[in-house]
Formats: C-alpha cells, sequence, structure tokens
C-alpha cells in the first residue's frame, strides 16, 4: 500500500485504522471499543481488549517457529556470541519468571533492572511483562545517585542487576553501585537478585538481601508460569526520559496499544519479516532498546542482534562484521555512533559483505547531512533518519520502505508516523506556521497507540509538561521544526535551546550545521548567551578531527564564514571556543543547558545525566582561556 493512503486513512477514519492494526497481535479478549477519548488528553486504546506482551513476543511463536533463532547476544566485550531460538527463549524467560515469583513479585509490582546489554536483560523484561509486573530499565552506565533518584520513584519490590558491565575492554562494576544506591534510596527494596557474569571476583553480597540468579534459575528452569491477561490500558513499563532538559521523566507505558504499535512498525517501517534479521545497536537502558531489540523484531518474529561493546573495538568494522555474519537486513544505530566511526577510514565501511543489509535506521539526535552522505555513500545503502522521543516509544516521523520508500532528504527524518497528527505551530499566535516556517513541533489529539499513557505517579506533570502550552488538546514535542512544501520535517532543535537574535529565532541545529560543515570540525554546541544589544548572540564549542594541524583561530575564522554564508551575518557566532570535548548526556545527546550555564554563570539545573564531567571541566578551563 502506499504511504499516502495508509497515513491518510489513520487520520481520516482512526477506529477503522487501528481496528485493522489491532489484528496484528493476539488477543485473549477482543477489545471492546477502539478508542476512548472521554477524559482529554488522557486516552485509552483498545478498551477492555486484554492481551500479553510476553506472550505476543515469545509464546505466539512457537509453533511456527520454535527452532528459529530469537536472540543473539553479541559481546566483543567477552569474546561471546550467545544464539537462543524461541523455544530456548520461552524455557529461559519462565524460569526467569518463576523466579521472580518465587520472590513475590507478581501483577503491578515494579522490577528495576540495572544491567549491560546481555541476554539475562532480556529475560527479566520478558518475564516481568509475562506475570503483569512493572519493569523500568535503569541504564547501566548510570552511577548510584541516577540508579536511587529511580528507585525512589518507581519504588520497585525487587531489583535486578548484573555483577558488572564491560566497555573498552575494561571491566566496570555494578554491583558497588548498586549496594551504594539501596543505602542513599528512601523505599530501597528489600531484594537484589544478582546476574553473576563472574567478571567481578571482588564482588561482595550482602546475606538475607542479595540473590544469585544461576542458584535459583537451577531450581525452576522446567517451570512453566503463565501468562497473565492484562488490560489493554494497564502498564507495561516505565522508562524515563534522558534528562536532557532537567529532571527526567517516567514514562508510563500501556500494553495493547504498545504492542499495536511494534507489531506495526516493524514490518511497516523497519521492513523486517518473520525470520528476517534486525541488529539494534542501542542500549536496553533506552527507548529505542526497549523497542528494537525488545519487543517489536520478537513480537514480530524476527531474529534480533544485540550488541554489548564499541563500535570501534576490536577494528571500526566490527558492526558491518556482524552484519554479513548474521545476515542482517536493517541495522538501527544512532548519529552519535556514526560520527564515531566517521573520525576513522571509510574503507572499514567496505570490507565485509554487506548484500543482505536494505537499511540503516538513525534516531536519537539531528542527522547533520554530512555524516548522512558518508555514511550512505559507504555502505551504500539507503540511510533512514527517524524522529522519535521516549514519550512516542517509536518514530513519529519517518521513512517507511515497509510500505514504499519516499525519498529521502538529507536533513530530514521525513514524514508522520501513521496516526500522528502533526503540526508546526507558532508558539507567537498558536496558529499553524507556513511551510518553510520555523515553529514548534506539535501533536493534535488523540496520540496514536504506543505513545505514553502518563507521567508514572504524576498526571499533573504529564499535563503541565506537555499540554501546557497551546490548551489541553495538543501534545507539544518541545522541539522547534520546520515543514516543507511537500510535507517533511527537519528537527531545528529543542524549543528550550532556541536563540533569539534581535527577534530572529534560530535552531541550534542550523548553526550547528553551518560549522560542521568545515572538514576539520568534528562535532559542535551552539548556545545562546545573553547580549545587551541583540538580546542574545550565538556561542559556538566545537571538537576538531584528529590530525586537524590548522591554527585554531584560523579554524575559528573559517567557522564564522561559513556561518554568515549559509545562515546571514545575524547567525554568526559571537565566540567560538575549540575543546577537546563537549558535554552530552549518557544516551549520547549535548547538555546546551549547561554550557550555557557556564558561559553564564548560572545554576546549571539537573547534571545527573551528565556522562563525563570532565566535559566540563574542559568547557570551564576554555573559557578561562577565552576564545
Ligand atoms: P528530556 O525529555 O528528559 O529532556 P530527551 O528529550 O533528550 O530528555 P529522549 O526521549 O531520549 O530524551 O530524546 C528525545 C529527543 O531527542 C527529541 O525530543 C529530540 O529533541 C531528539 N531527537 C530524537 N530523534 C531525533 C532526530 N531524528 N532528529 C533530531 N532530533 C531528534
Ligand atoms: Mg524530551
Amino acid at each position: 500500500m502506499r504511504y499516502e493512503d495508509f497515513y491518510r486513512q489513520s487520520i481520516e477514519q482512526p477506529e477503522l485504522f487501528w481496528c485493522e492494526q489491532a489484528r496484528r497481535i493476539h488477543w485473549d479478549t477482543p477489545p471492546q471499543k477502539i478508542l476512548d477519548q472521554s477524559h482529554p488528553p488522557f486516552r485509552r486504546w483498545f478498551v477492555g481488549g486484554t492481551t500479553n506482551l510476553c506472550f505476543n513476543a515469545v509464546d505466539r511463536h512457537l509453533d511456527e517457529r520454535g527452532d528459529q533463532v530469537a536472540l543473539v547476544a553479541v559481546s566483543t566485550e567477552t569474546g561471546t556470541a550467545r544464539e537462543l531460538s524461541y523455544r530456548e527463549l520461552h524455557r529461559e524467560v519462565n524460569a526467569f519468571a518463576a523466579v521472580l515469583k518465587s520472590l513475590g513479585v507478581g501483577k503491578g509490582d515494579r522490577v528495576v533492572i540495572y544491567m549491560p546489554n546481555i541476554a539475562e536483560a532480556v529475560f527479566a523484561m520478558l518475564a516481568c511483562a509475562r506475570m503483569g509486573a512493572i519493569h523500568s530499565v535503569v541504564f547501566g552506565g548510570f552511577a548510584a545517585h541516577n540508579l536511587a533518584l529511580r528507585i525512589d520513584d518507581a519504588q520497585p519490590k525487587l531489583l535486578i542487576a548484573a555483577d558488572a558491565g564491560m566497555r573498552g575492554g575494561k571491566v566496570i562494576p555494578y554491583k558497588p553501585m548498586v549496594d551504594a544506591a539501596l543505602e542513599e534510596s528512601h523505599s530501597p527494596p528489600s531484594q537484589v537478585l544478582i546476574v553473576d557474569r563472574k567478571l567481578d571476583p571482588q564482588m561482595t553480597r550482602v546475606d538475607g538481601r542479595d540473590l544469585d540468579y544461576a542458584t535459583l534459575r537451577a531450581r525452576h528452569i522446567d517451570d512453566i508460569v503463565p501468562v497473565v491477561w492484562l488490560e489493554s490500558n494497564e502498564p507495561s513499563y516505565l522508562l524515563y526520559t534522558s534528562g536532557t532538559t532537567g529532571k527526567p521523566k517516567g514514562i508510563q507505558r500501556d500494553v495493547g496499544g504498545y504492542a499495536v504499535a511494534m507489531a506495526l512498525s516493524i514490518t511497516t517501517i523497519f521492513d523486517i519479516a518473520p525470520g528476517q534479521v534486525m541488529f539494534t545497536a542501542s542500549d536496553i537502558g533506552w527507548a529505542v532498546g526497549h523497542s528494537y531489540i525488545v519487543y517489536a523484531p520478537l513480537i514480530g518474529g524476527a531474529t534480533v542482534v544485540m550488541y554489548e561493546g564499541l563500535p570501534t573495538r576490536p577494528d571500526p568494522g566490527v558492526w558491518w562484521s556482524l552484519c554479513e555474519r548474521y545476515g542482517v537486513r536493517t541495522m538501527f544505530s544512532s548519529p552519535t555512533a556514526i560520527r564515531m566511526l566517521k573520525r576513522q577510514d571509510p574503507s572499514w565501511l567496505k570490507k565485509y559483505d554487506l548484500s543482505k543489509l536494505k537499511w540503516l535506521f538513525l534516531a536519537g539526535e539531528p542527522l547533520d547531512e554530512p555524516t548522512a552522505q558518508w555514511i550512505t555513500d559507504g555502505l551504500g545503502v539507503p540511510v533512514i533518519d527517524n524522529y522519535w522521543q521516549t514519550e512516542t516509544g517509536w518514530p513519529a516521523i519517518t521513512l517507511m520502505p515497509g510500505l514504499d520508500l519516499k525519498p529521502v532528504k538529507f536533513g530530514s527524518p521525513g514524514l508522520p508516523s501513521p496516526g500522528y497528527r502533526m503540526k508546526v505551530i507558532d508558539d507567537a499566535t498558536g496558529a499553524e506556521a507556513a511551510p518553510g516556517e520555523k515553529g514548534v513541533l506539535v501533536f493534535e489529539l488523540p496520540l496514536p497507540p504506543g505513545c505514553l499513557s502518563t507521567v508514572w505517579h504524576d498526571d499533573a506533570r504529564y499535563l503541565h509538561s506537555y499540554f501546557g502550552h497551546f490548551g489541553e488538546q495538543v501534545y507539544s514535542s518541545l522541539d522547534w521544526a520546520i515543514r516543507d512544501a511537500d510535507g517533511y520535517f527537519t528537527i531545528l532543535g529543542r524549543t528550550d535551546d532556541v536563540i533569539n537574535v534581535a527577534g530572529h529565532r534560530l535552531g541550534t541545529r542550523e548553526i550547528e550545521e553551518a560549522v560542521a560543515t568545515h572538514a576539520a570540525v568534528a562535532e559542535a554546541a551552539v548556545i545562546g548567551v545573553q547580549d545587551e544589544l541583540k538580546g542574545q548572540v550565538p556561542v559556538v564549542f566545537a571538537t576538531l578531527k584528529q590530525g586537524v594541524t590548522d591554527a585554531p583561530a584560523v579554524v575559528a575564522h573559517a567557522m564564522q564564514v561559513r556561518v554568515t554564508d549559509q545562515l546571514g551575518a545575524l547567525a554568526r557566532p559571537a565566540r567560538i571556543y575549540l575543546v577537546n570535548a563537549l558535554p552530552k548526556t549518557r544516551s549520547g545527546k549535548l547538555l546546551r543547558r549547561s554550557l550555557q550555564a557556564l558561559v553564564q554563570n548560572a545554576d546549571p539545573g539537573d547534571l545527573s545525566t551528565l556522562d563525563d564531567p570532565a566535559a566540563l571541566d574542559e568547557v570551564r578551563r576554555a573559557l578561562q582561556r577565552g576564545p
């Protein structure tokens, strides 16, 4: 079917459209009502229907594809690759669920999962889903304080952790973080289940609290735990946003709507049919990992490859060697990762047989044109930028090669996904912006299936964070965007970061991209700094590629010329600082607000999601040195 017809139907006849889409999954009881909008901006999809994410991801495939590989867990850190068929996955998930049950976990209980990208993390998530327990995966790279904050918010009955993760060949012990987090937490769970990878021989256990998974698994390996059927709108899991703009929000997902969105997107967006192979190089701690390492590929009967390690170790060809080895059809990663590879020799992209690879999807941050061009040329497959948020759970703006591939336009993630009623709004007038005009990206109600139900425990925060801007009928994405005459969207940056120079508003992305067109530049971050005359002026922080020998002043001058040529004198950076690292969140997003705070001597706000504090020291030093 053509994208246009598919999309139009989803907007003009939403109930009919989603009733059809609901057939993609198994329901124990069919929905009685497709959409309930009696309490906007809340909405409920597939009311009265009962289903289960684990059943759809695992049990449902046993007859037809029990012996097909479901999950390949590759670790270039430990040098292992573990393959599990759907039947083996079923066995492990049941054993895990039986262990959880023996520890008193049941429907509605929260379970925090603090683990690296290993198969047991997937078993744990699916085991929770099977029993109706609500998992909340906390990215393994977060330190004790972040873990404690999320524990206090989710109030879990149980914490599941690994002894350690590994990164770049170094063991990173998790257990000391767990101990410190439980110390700090106001409502620590009374039990901790540890998957001991035997990476950390120094690991200590607290008697009576810390339990060994392998011991308990051995007792329950032949158990079968019945699926708990859940009403479509009951919570399935919580996942915290990246915290780029402030304190992370605990996004609450439902069951039925999410399952349908996963089943729909894996075929129509990611073009994966049952039996085909998807490789999602993300972390299970992020939204991309939840949806496209775990739920969507498995609900779709695919084979999914998950990865523990760096994209550059043992060498920068490692991902493509995995694509060759496993016959990957669709690869999914982030612009940040590709920018890391871009610093390396492009011949790595040509070393392996990628004849099965059809698509590379990238999400999470703006995909700049030079990077998009570089990777497209290098791999020789279409590269599909897709825009979404932890809140949406699946791509909101993308192309849909599983239906028909519309032209790829560099710089734009493409067109709205089914069910997304998208507009760009002029925030001064509240009216829809004309094509080519900038404004705030919003979604009109109802939000499609898969999107958040609310913020955990905090309906008030849900209302004021997303619906406090243009009335209760409009969800604000808090991103600044533009739609072109063909209906393609481009994301210009976050509304918080918009720079207002003498009444003209500029998205951070516009200036950052102009700066990054300079061959010496690896990455740039632009912020608006107060200025008496102009209100705000742009200030640039940039990192240079390895091996650049030009004098900093020469490079900085050339950057200014580029910005002025491409965007006009208004956008001309007032100052340019060259640094060795830029502050980012753990999920790889630029933390512009921390740069702005340093420059303006203001309170940097919540920095708990900052990846590398040294990057801020680096910026401090650069400020002392001067531009
Ligand atoms: P918080 O909401 O806590 O401030 P966050 O917005 O960074 O954190 P995520 O949900 O991980 O948390 O990120 C979603 C955001 O990432 C989007 O709102 C957008 O700003 C950015 N983003 C994601 N994909 C793209 C893309 N393809 N192009 C441009 N920006 C993107
Ligand atoms: Mg956000």
